[in-house]
């Protein structure tokens, strides 16, 4: 095992055992340095981390290092970032947990064809078509058919993640297959973009419009960049035109329809308007599940059905994020070489479950356990020590922590000016808490209930 791997390992299981939020305190930009004759050196940012790992967690790493490495003695933490890209380990984004990087295939360079730009990972026969794609999936396949003067241009627009991509590359798949003579071309619109700017100051523009004019089909993903970008825009107004007059088949995509691409000329607005315009919509429920379906077995990962329609219900916007999620849940099948039950599932996914968009207030948390326990708010935020109180408080910043993402300090200013180590000892308590006793469990869970169906209600 590699010392990425073996750390990686590390990081999954406890990301599982902790909160998020405490996950990433203490485990961001932290990564497995070496590993030489029993001994480990985890590289951690600071020495407050190096403490909190060393006292508080090293019981718990050194079990599950044990478990993969059994001749391991000892761990010693390190400060430094040896490791420049050691927060490659973290999420982009805050909300979305640590996704061990993905085992699963991701799309390869070697199935991307180089003068072509098409990826033979995307087909027709792999895309699930709904109620939501199917006019858009129709004008593809009717257009790889019949290329040129049926649908022309051809232009789709949906939301991020929702299948854009996926369609036109399946219609250049198809149209070299049914046409294997034709000229077909694949470019984003940044990298159209950027080809034109080195064109501009290479002076060979005159070439890189004459190696288009050449072209069959030509396939443009995410047009609404070009919004803004006047001098783009008159030499794809030039390139589009020659193509357009001579039925060559032009397939564009964006985020939005061309009436609301800003900053776009009038003339190219028509011209989009001017041949077929499809959408492709949010999917519904049945569809997610098709898709999961489908990704799972195109991925030869066994899960259960009732796993499945876990996922779809929960991840409703966004396609990529389905297909994410089920990495996710392969990643964790891997690295533990089972199927993950349900339960290990719901906690892998809590993160999109209570998502930023779903993000109660601090008011709203504190009036919702204040409820539960039949306190009055105010004796919650106030510097009251009554013993009826010290439980719900804790309870209190535990979930400030957890579904606020309060910072400790923070916590402590709202619930009665406590200083930041009662709030990490309250929300350490309480987790573990969490962990070990079912009341608790259940208490947390319904006073998380009474927040989101308030937040529901707001
Ligand atoms: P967009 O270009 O609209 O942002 P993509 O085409 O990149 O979205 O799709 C995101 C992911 O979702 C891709 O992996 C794609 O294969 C998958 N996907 C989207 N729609 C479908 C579908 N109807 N059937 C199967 N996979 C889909
Ligand atoms: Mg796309």
């Amino acid at each position: 095992m590699t010392n990425e791997d073996l750390w990686k390992a590390v990081l999954t299981e406890m990301e599982l055992s902790l909160s998020r939020a405490n996950f990433t305190t203490w485990f961001k930009g932290t990564s497995l340095m070496a590993n030489s004759h029993g001994a480990i050196v985890v590289s951690v940012p600071n020495g407050f981390i190096k403490e909190w790992l060393e006292n508080k967690f090293n019981k718990q790493i050194f079990h599950i290092i044990r478990k993969y490495e059994p001749d391991v003695r000892e761990i010693k933490y390190a400060i430094g970032n040896m490791r420049l890209d050691a927060n490659a380990h973290m999420p982009k984004r805050e909300f979305v947990q640590f996704i061990p990087e993905t085992p699963v295939r991701e799309p390869l360079d070697e199935d991307i064809n180089k003068s072509t730009n098409f990826n033979k990972r995307y087909s027709f026969d792999s895309f699930v078509v709904g109620p939501n794609n199917e006019l858009a999936h129709a004008a593809c396949y009717a257009v790889s058919k019949k290329i040129g003067n049926l649908y022309n241009p051809l232009f789709i627009y949906g939301g991020v993640g929702l299948g854009k991509t996926h369609l036109l590359q399946a219609l250049g798949n198809a149209v070299s297959v049914e046409h294997p003579g034709k000229k077909i071309y694949y470019i984003s619109t940044e990298r159209l973009i950027a080809a034109i700017v080195e064109s501009l100051k290479n002076k060979t523009t005159e070439q890189l419009k004459q190696k288009y004019h050449g072209l069959d089909v030509l396939v443009v993903d995410d047009i609404q960049f070009l919004s803004g970008k006047a001098t783009t825009q008159d030499i794809f107004f030039s390139i589009f035109n020659e193509l357009y007059t001579k039925n060559k088949q032009i397939v564009l995509s964006s985020d939005r329809p061309p009436s609301t691409i800003t900053a776009l000329e009038e003339r190219l607005r028509s011209r989009f308007e001017g041949g077929m315009i499809a959408d492709i919509g949010v999917p519904e429920y049945e569809t997610r599940l098709a898709i999961l379906s489908l990704k799972a077995k195109e991925k030869k990962f066994e899960i259960n059905e009732e796993s499945l329609v876990y996922i779809a219900t929960t991840i409703q916007k966004n396609i990529r994020e389905l297909e994410g999620a089920l990495n996710r849940i392969i990643a964790f099948g891997q690295i533990y070489n089972k199927t993950p039950a349900l339960k290990e599932i719901k906690q892998l996914l809590g993160t999109y479950v209570n998502g930023p968009f779903r993000k109660p207030t601090s008011q709203l948390v504190i009036k919702s356990v204040a409820d539960f326990y039949r306190i009055p708010t105010t004796d919650l935020v106030k510097r009251s020590r009554r013993k009826e109180v010290v439980r719900p408080r804790q309870i209190a910043m535990f979930l400030l922590r957890e579904e606020v993402r309060y910072s400790f300090p923070e916590i402590g200013a709202k619930l009665g000016g406590r200083d930041h180590s009662t709030v990490i000892h309250a929300c350490t308590k309480i987790k573990e808490e969490e962990l070990s006793n079912d009341t608790t469990r259940q208490e947390l869970n319904l006073i998380k209930e009474r927040i989101y169906q308030n937040l529901e209600v707001a």
